[in-house]
């Protein structure tokens, strides 16, 4: 998908995204309303039992630590938490879904009309690291509702994992009768940059609750997008398609850029958008029709007959928010509030890895306050490349919080340029080494001897003797140049604080 074509249909067309994003409860050690051990993997139909078989007369009873996590995914979403709210049965059939129908939640979700904010530079704006405010849009959330989670089918065959081709279907119900969150939000997002933004932050708030590993690769996390365009100034919807099949959040973006402009350039070559549930293809890079939605399927929800509804009483909502972890929201606000770090820092180091936030307070814990934005610059800069370029996770890394504190040390303190303290990292990011035994090792100590300067300062000074008139002439700038020599002289390795204190006395006199 080219870039620049998602950016001129958005010229012409307004996107309308809304989320509907599944969360496994994965850290809780039973299902939703039985015994069986939560996990990933094992033996198939292992951890299962009567009632998450769905077996006759075996009857549900519902995990209070899976409501918990409900509510408190709510209350850390802004949602109201019902006082009164109960669970209904959704009918349907699926071979993975032995009972043939759902314990859901279907006109009383326990929790209601929350919202998130997410940090969002608009479009053109500068990319970071040079953005230094951020940005930000309120995504609204209609409702969080607790379900079970059905079997998986693995189709056998064919084609690994396809429908198509398959001679036959296995069915497992480990992950049968599991507790699963969904949340639906409203339709306030407007870019595919937006969608992944709400996305991760969701994932970051769930994973900082601990109720879920979140997962995408493993479903433990499965997101779905209802899109629709419509022409910019319009208000009224247009027909939407549901995408399906994002299981990471780079396919969320790329699925919904595919699906705007697959859409915009339908309508505006007469034909029309029709109302679908379609299935994005990584591979392929394109989404395509799965199945007609043209009518609303009936489910003929009725209320669950096995279990009573629920009442929550104030007090018992507020002792579940006494329970709240700090959140990303409030951690950025305090990394600013207490170590004075522009906004754009606290937003990177909140905002995409639980681990950074915490790898950040160790190192200025061990570095001293005042170097809080020098180990901020660190793991903004050399730390993300590295990290990115890994493809890993800041706690998978061989870097650690002292290393960091000790290299923004060495530069404090002289010892090493900070074009030194860039080789130093990349060492130490593959070696696992303290920067200090680089340095000692690799013989990389900076020349802060004022005499050795002194002598290649007079050396160069003698050498341009038209650039010193220019100088004493007034063009001060030509500094650089001076300073520049000097340390092609010196083979990089002389302080430049030093170097610039040097040439200015001897300049001057
Ligand atoms: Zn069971």
């Amino acid at each position: 998908m080219a870039k620049d074509r998602l950016a001129s249909v958005l010229e012409r067309w307004e996107a309308v995204i809304g989320l509907e994003i599944h969360t496994e409860l994965t850290t809780l050690n039973t299902k939703m309303f039985c015994g069986c051990p939560v996990a990933f993997g094992g033996e198939p139909n292992t951890r299962v039992c009567p009632v998450c078989l769905g077996m006759p007369g075996a009857l549900p009873v519902p995990n209070q630590a899976a409501i918990e996590a409900t509510v408190l995914a709510g209350l850390a979403t802004n949602c109201e938490i019902a006082e009164w709210s109960q669970f209904h049965r959704k009918n349907y059939f699926y071979p993975d879904m032995p009972k043939n129908y759902q314990i859901s939640q279907y006109d009383l979700p326990f929790c209601v009309d929350g919202f998130v904010e997410i940090d969002i530079e608009p479009e053109g704006a500068p990319q970071r690291p040079d953005r230094d405010g951020a940005y930000t849009t309120h995504i609204g959330i209609t409702r969080i509702h607790l379900e079970e989670d059905t079997g998986k089918m693995i189709h056998v065959g064919g084609s690994e994992g396809r429908i198509s081709g398959a001679t036959h279907s296995l069915v497992d119900f480990n992950r049968a009768g599991t507790g699963l969150i969904e949340l639906v939000s409203e339709p306030d997002i407007r870019t595919p940059e937006e969608a992944r933004r709400f996305a991760q932050k969701l994932r970051l708030i769930w994973l900082t609750l601990g109720i879920s590993d979140c997962n995408m690769e493993e479903g433990s996390m499965r997101v779905d997008a209802n899109v629709s365009v419509r022409p910019r100034g319009e208000s009224e919807f247009g027909t939407k398609a549901e995408v399906k099949n994002m299981n990471s959040f780079k396919a969320l973006h790329d699925a919904l850029a595919y699906e705007i402009v697959r859409q915009a350039e339908e309508l505006e070559s007469g034909g029309r958008v029709v109302q679908e549930t379609r299935h994005w293809d990584a591979g392929a890079k394109r989404t395509s029709s799965l199945r007609s939605k043209e009518e609303a399927h009936d489910y003929r929800y009725f209320p669950e007959p096995d279990m009573v509804p629920f009442e929550f009483t104030a007090e018992w909502i507020e002792s579940v928010r006494a329970t709240l972890s700090e959140l990303p929201d409030e951690k950025k606000k305090r990394l600013i509030a207490t170590y004075g770090i522009p906004v754009h820092d606290a937003t990177v180091l909140t905002g995409e890895d639980l681990d950074m936030a915490e790898f950040f307070e160790a190192a200025v814990t061990i570095s001293g306050p005042e170097r809080a934005k020098a180990v901020s610059n660190v793991m903004l800069n050399d730390l993300s490349m590295h990290l990115n370029a890994a493809g890993i996770g800041v706690a998978e890394s061989k870097v650690v919080p002292s290393m960091v504190a000790e290299l923004v040390a060495l530069v404090d303190e002289g010892t090493i340029s900070s074009k030194q303290a860039k080789e130093v990292f990349a060492e130490m990011a593959e070696t696992g080494d303290a920067p200090g035994a680089i340095v000692e090792l690799r013989g990389m100590k900076q020349v802060s001897d004022t005499g050795a300067i002194e002598e290649i300062v007079d050396r160069v000074l003698v050498a341009n003797p038209g650039q010193v008139e220019q100088y004493r002439g007034g063009k001060t700038g030509i500094i650089g140049y001076f300073v520049g020599q000097v340390m092609r002289e010196m083979g990089g390795q002389a302080n430049p604080k030093v170097v610039n204190e040097v040439l200015a006395r001897k300049l001057a006199e």
